[in-house]
C-alpha cells in the first residue's frame, strides 16, 4: 500500500470529490482525519471507511476560519502522532453573476474559503509537517485556475490564488521535503453541481472534449498518485484533470 503509517488530513471530505480523495487515502493504509463544517456527511465518510477496514476520525473545521484550521492541525497531531498529507479541498461554487454585479458579500466568502481557506490550511500544516521531517501537500484548483469563465470572477480568482500561493511554498519548502502541488478538474459530477438544471449541465458537458462530466474519483486518482512516494520529483505543478478541456 503507498500510504502505509501515513497520516493525512482532507478538507471538506463530507461529500464528492473530498470524500474520494478520503476513502482512496484510506485504501492506501492512511490514517485519515475527514474534516469538514458537515457532521453528517463527514460521519458519514468515516463510517464508510471503517466498514471496508481502514481508519479514519471526522474533526469539524470550517477552513475560513483560521483557527479552525489550527485547531485541526493540533488535534490531528494529537491523536495519530504526525501529519504526512493534506489535501486542501474544502470550497464552493458561489453566486452566479457578472463582475459589475457579482455582491461584495459573495466575493469575500468564496476568497475566504476557497483561497484564505488554502492558505490557513498549509499555515498550520507545513510547521507540522517539517516536524515529520516532510509531507505531501495537494491543494484544489480548478481549470478555472487557469482560464476565466463568465460569472464566477470571485471563484476564478481564488482558484488562481490557489494555484500561485502553491508553487511559492512549493518553492520555500522543496529543500526541507514537503511537496506542494494543485490538480485542476474540469466539471465534475458532484453534490457542487446540484443547483443546475439539466440544460445548462448539457451545456457543461459540451465543453468537455471527452463529451461528459468527470468522477469524483478520477480525481481522487490523481490526488492519491501526488500525494504519495510515487510523486517523489514533482513539485509546484499545476495538474488539470479535465477531460480535455483546457487543451481547446
Ligand atoms: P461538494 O459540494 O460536493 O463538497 C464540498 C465540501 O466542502 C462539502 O462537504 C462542504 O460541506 C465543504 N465545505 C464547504 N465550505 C466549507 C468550509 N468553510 N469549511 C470546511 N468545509 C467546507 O463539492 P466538490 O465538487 O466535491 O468540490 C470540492 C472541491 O473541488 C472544491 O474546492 C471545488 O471548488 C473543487 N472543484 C470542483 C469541481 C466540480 O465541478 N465539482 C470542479 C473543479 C474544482
Amino acid at each position: 500500500k503507498d500510504l502505509e503509517n501515513k497520516v493525512a488530513i482532507v478538507t471538506g471530505a463530507a461529500s464528492g470529490i473530498g470524500r474520494e480523495v478520503a476513502f482512496a487515502y484510506a485504501t492506501e493504509g492512511a490514517s485519515v482525519v475527514v474534516s469538514d463544517i458537515s457532521e453528517k456527511g463527514g460521519n458519514e465518510t468515516v463510517d464508510q471507511i471503517k466498514k471496508e477496514g481502514g481508519e479514519a476520525i471526522f474533526i469539524k473545521a470550517d477552513t475560513s476560519k483560521a483557527a479552525d484550521n489550527e485547531a485541526l492541525v493540533k488535534q490531528t497531531v494529537e491523536h495519530y502522532g504526525a501529519l504526512h498529507i493534506a489535501c486542501n479541498n474544502a470550497g464552493i461554487g458561489g453566486e452566479s453573476l457578472p463582475a459589475g454585479e457579482y455582491s461584495i458579500e459573495g466575493w469575500d466568502k468564496v476568497i475566504a474559503i476557497n483561497l484564505s481557506g488554502v492558505f490557513y490550511g498549509m499555515r498550520y500544516q507545513i510547521p507540522a509537517m517539517l516536524s515529520a521531517g516532510g509531507g505531501a501537500i495537494v491543494n484544489m484548483a480548478s481549470i478555472l485556475g487557469a482560464v476565466g469563465f463568465r460569472h464566477a470572477c470571485a471563484y476564478v480568482a481564488a482558484k488562481h490564488g490557489v494555484v500561485g500561493v502553491t508553487q511559492t511554498a512549493a518553492l520555500e519548502y522543496a529543500p526541507q521535503k514537503i511537496r506542494i502541488n494543485a490538480v485542476g478538474p474540469a466539471f465534475i459530477s458532484t453534490p457542487l453541481l446540484q443547483h443546475m438544471d439539466e440544460e445548462a449541465l448539457n451545456g457543461l458537458v459540451a465543453l468537455h472534449p471527452m463529451g461528459r462530466l468527470g468522477k469524483p474519483e478520477e480525481v481522487a486518482e490523481l490526488v492519491l498518485w501526488l500525494s504519495s512516494d510515487k510523486a517523489s520529483f514533482v513539485t509546484g505543478g499545476y495538474y488539470p484533470v479535465d477531460g480535455g478541456y483546457l487543451a481547446q
